[in-house]
């Protein structure tokens, strides 16, 4: 599944099409980032499997450079034992509302470059546009209710989707 933006224009505007994440080839394409013994990323996997990571208060759709991503959340690793570990990753993308269903695309790409992946994402984020009002809702603690207009929020994924569909 390919995911595509879809928070505001503006902030997409913004970022324009030049990818600012930096693709993750070995483990020690980190160490740089691992100052101070650990850190927290922004990361996307791109529609070819590459695992991007970007200063964490970076965008995901400037990560991505706007294009259509298999997963995208933050990441955190450290150093153990001398050698570069996995040790949270969550789907939380505002911007491209991944569903849990991403993870495998995350295990894939840890995987690729020789790093062991977690569990499972951490948090996992739930999804889901407002069929009302077509606010696009971050489900927390398992209530499926509108935080714009307190609707109730469908059963089923539809983050990819456009409103008034
Ligand atoms: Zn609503």
């Amino acid at each position: 599944m390919l995911y595509h933006y879809v928070g505001p224009r503006s902030i997409a505007a913004r970022s324009g099409a030049a990818v600012c994440g930096v693709p993750v080839s070995t483990p020690t394409d980190l160490l740089p980032r691992l100052s101070s013994g650990n850190v927290t990323v922004t990361f996307v996997v791109s529609a070819e499997g590459t695992l991007l990571v970007a200063d964490r208060h970076s965008e995901h759709v400037a990560c991505a450079g706007n294009r259509p991503v298999r997963a995208a959340g933050e990441m955190c690793f450290a150093i153990e034992r001398g050698r570069v570990v996995v040790t949270r990753v969550s789907n939380q993308s505002t911007g491209y509302c991944p569903e849990p269903d991403s993870w495998d695309a995350v295990a894939d790409a840890l995987r690729a470059v020789g790093l062991e992946p977690t569990a499972g994402f951490d948090p996992r984020c739930e999804f889901r546009r407002c069929v009302a009002c077509g606010w696009l809702n971050l489900v927390k603690h398992g209530v499926f209710e509108c935080v714009g207009c307190r609707a109730d929020l469908p059963d089923e994924y539809n983050a990819q989707e456009t409103p008034g569909k």
